[in-house]
């Protein structure tokens, strides 16, 4: 019956199809001749668990009976190396053709040791941080039961308001692709078999981040070239880092949404691109054609699906229904359905499931990796990294040898909200917060806490506590922000300031006129124009995870000297958004004295905190910026050169940027786009020449005809330590 199978599996012991030498294609397409269609659809749908449990399964009757028959394909949100082991048994040892189970979660800044929250990490512009942090969390996760990740995600995000800025890179596309393949690699590693990595997934394709308003889910409606230009690149870059998924996005894109869209997935994915690997929905993306408006019922939404290339159903449940139907009328053919199939089961070989189903299911190895305390210390390091200095008046860092610390706020003594949503399997109650991590680095001060008032909520109960706690102390330390559950999915904000009375916390503390620090942790971009007006030191600690509060106490007390630099613009206002850097220029450039000039008559165009922006305890100089020629041909290249000088008292690491502009294009180019970043560390004193190498494909764009091509004429080159602070000079592409 079944080539090299061991049969229906008996005493429990695995199946086993094939001899380990066979070739994977040929298992496959044996595999598949087995298979009814009843099994085949089963691989392409995908059911939520009911987390970790201990003890007996509990998940749903109905669940296992589908799992027995053969019916799911893979499984998300059962948790831990024994209950996976559980459910993973029913699929292998119980189901006609024992298909192991591939299972997925949102493992998205950690699994059990949490890392910064993405935009967080990105602020480290540390690409080999980031595949680290991702490794770690591959490495916890698959000895915890599982396969497959859902991230990372690589959704340009140009709108503070969409809680999902705080899952991705940020708003830059160039360094969003960058940090898309570290992730990837570092998810995937080097060897998907090899017991330690996880299947990525590149998410969530495409265009999600462009909700229009910054309200999740909503409509976008782009143009070609930009979605070109702007949001599909950090994805082609997943695909070339070898990431083995995608899931399509919620979102409808110009007309249809993209779980139904099969210009988007089939044509270009997996046409166009070449991708082999498979594609999910979001979670019951499928259904949502339906109050979209694009399908009329549950049969015209799986046919849409299927016919855009969507090869796995997330919890829609409507592949299960209807593929057969669908398959009868002649809407969909068998080839389709077996193509899906094979992009499944490739993946499934590839992990080494059919070779040994339980390998990720060993709880011995999970005791040993979870929350490891190398891992922690990756961790911390991490969060260090992602740690961005946004003014500094002489307060930090703070002496060691201070008497008495006040520390205050609703984030100093919190543990909850320091892991921020999508936190995996992260608990509380590992964290360290600040307030102990201040504790533990200055044991001979003397730490007084006050809490003073509530992320949200009205109440200044606590003030003349905080206020008496801060009169006493040499220096303060005043911890605010978002709650965890302020970023994240569904959780856009039409107002970006601090919540509750924290900025009256905040001023109130500041009346004092003592040497004072704001440590600010958020998931996004916060409109802090009153603060940096008045407060003499604002150090941006986002959510940092896990080892949060020892990684902020390395960096207040000098241990650690803040190299971190901001992914994405802070405006001033909610009303200047959405503000990028690499905009377009206006024909009316603004001009102050001018009336009739593109500006705004109650604000300046100008972010608070640009991209690229972040200070060091340091200081550098930029001398000698230089070409190697002021013209270059198409297959030359430029380099281009800048001497940076650590000039202050710290050693310190800086993040050198290179921005180039095309003047004037058969399209409008932007002000500024970054084609570089370079991170060096100095020590005091010491200096460093810094080379980049530029390439006619540097400054292709999509033309006039939609063609990514370099044009004929003028440049600028940009070099500097923000997208704001730059010196630039000149060269010509030319024949
Ligand atoms: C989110 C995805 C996530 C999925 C599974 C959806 O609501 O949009 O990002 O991977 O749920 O949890």
């Amino acid at each position: 019956l079944m080539v090299g199978c061991s049969g229906a599996a008996q005493n429990g012991a695995p199946k086993r199809f094939f001899s380990n030498n066979t070739a994977t294609e040929h298992k496959i397409d044996s595999l598949l001749k087995l298979m009814t269609l009843d099994e085949k659809i089963g691989q392409l749908n995908q059911l939520t668990g009911d987390g970790e449990v201990t003890g007996p399964i509990t998940l749903a009757v109905s669940y296992q009976d589908a799992i027995r028959k053969g019916q799911v394909g893979s499984m998300l949100n059962v948790n831990g190396a024994a209950y996976t082991l559980k459910i993973q048994k029913i699929a292998v040892e119980e189901s006609r053709l024992g298909i192991p189970l591939i299972f997925g979660y949102d493992v998205i800044h950690g699994y059990k040791t949490i890392f910064p929250v993405p935009l967080g990490d990105a602020a480290s512009f540390d690409l080999e941080s980031i595949e680290k942090g991702a490794r770690v969390a591959a490495i916890e996760a698959a000895a915890s039961g599982q396969h497959w990740t859902f991230a990372p995600m690589v959704d340009i995000a140009r709108d503070p308001r969409w809680g999902r800025v705080m899952e991705g890179a940020g708003e830059d596309t160039y360094y969003g692709s960058l940090v898309a393949a570290a992730r990837v690699k570092g998810f995937q590693g080097n060897n998907l078999g090899d017991g330690t990595t996880i299947l990525a997934c590149a998410k969530h394709f495409v265009a999600y981040g462009a909700a229009m308003s910054g309200r999740d889910y909503n409509t976008v409606d782009i143009s070609e070239r930009t979605l070109y230009e702007v949001y599909l690149p950090p994805f082609k870059a997943a695909l070339d880092a070898g990431v083995a998924t995608f899931m399509s996005s919620f979102n409808e894109l110009n007309g249809v949404p993209v779980t139904g869209n099969k210009e988007m997935i089939h044509d270009l994915l997996k046409q166009k691109w070449g991708f082999d690997g498979f594609v999910v929905s979001d979670w019951a993306s499928i259904m949502e054609m339906l109050p979209h408006g694009i399908a009329a019922n549950q049969y015209e939404a799986s046919e849409m699906a299927m016919n855009a290339g969507i090869d796995m159903d997330m919890e829609a449940h409507f592949y299960t229904a209807e593929l057969p139907k669908l398959l009868k009328d002649g809407k969909i053919t068998e080839a389709q359905i077996n193509e899906s199939v094979k992009r499944i089961l490739r993946l499934k070989y590839k992990l080494g499931l059919f070779e040994d189903p339980y390998r990720y299911c060993d709880t011995a190895r999970e005791k040993k990796e979870l929350l490891n305390p190398r891992y922690l210390d990756i961790a911390r390091d991490a969060a260090r990294k992602s740690m961005v200095l946004l003014k500094n008046d002489n307060v930090l860092p703070i002496s060691k040898s201070v008497k008495t610390i006040a520390v205050i706020g609703p984030m100093a003594d919190n543990q909850d909200d320091l892991i921020g949503t999508w936190s995996a399997r992260g608990e509380a109650k590992d964290v360290v917060s600040m307030l102990t991590g201040i504790k533990d680095k200055m044991p001979n001060s003397s730490v007084i806490y006050a809490k003073g008032c509530e992320i949200s909520g009205d109440s200044k109960a606590g003030f003349a506590q905080a206020l008496a706690a801060a009169r006493r102390a040499d220096v303060v330390v005043v911890a605010v922000g978002e709650a965890a559950m302020m970023s994240g999915e569904a959780l856009s904000r039409a107002y970006l300031d601090l919540p509750g009375v924290q900025r009256d916390l905040v001023l109130a503390l500041n009346e004092l006129h003592k040497p004072m620090v704001v440590v600010v942790m958020n998931g996004r971009p916060l409109t802090l124009e009153w603060m940096d007006q008045q407060v003499p030191s604002i150090l941006e600690a986002w959510l940092p995870g896990t080892m949060g509060g020892p990684a902020i106490a390395d960096v207040l007390f000098g241990d650690y000297n803040p190299s971190g630099k901001l992914p994405m613009t802070f405006p001033r206002s909610t009303g200047q958004i959405p503000l990028f850097y690499n905009h377009k220029n206006t024909g009316r450039p603004r001009i102050d004295s001018v009336r009739y000039t593109s500006k705004y008559i109650d604000s300046p165009n100008t972010p608070l905190y640009p991209f690229g922006y972040g200070l060091s305890y340091t200081t550098f100089n930029y001398s000698n910026f230089r070409i190697n020629r002021p013209t270059m041909g198409m297959k030359d290249t430029l380099t281009v050169t800048v001497n940076v000088k650590n000039t202050g008292k710290y050693d310190g690491t800086e993040i050198v940027q290179l921005y180039i502009r095309d003047m004037v294009g058969s399209v409008t180019r932007p002000v500024k786009e970054l084609k570089g970043i370079r991170k060096v560390a100095l020590r005091a004193g010491e200096d460093a020449v810094v080379v980049f190498k530029l390439t006619a494909s540097d400054l292709a764009f999509y033309n006039r005809n939609m063609e990514f091509k370099a044009e004929y004429g003028d440049f600028k080159v940009f070099i500097g330590s923000s997208s704001a602070e730059v010196q630039e000079l000149g060269f010509r592409l030319a024949q």
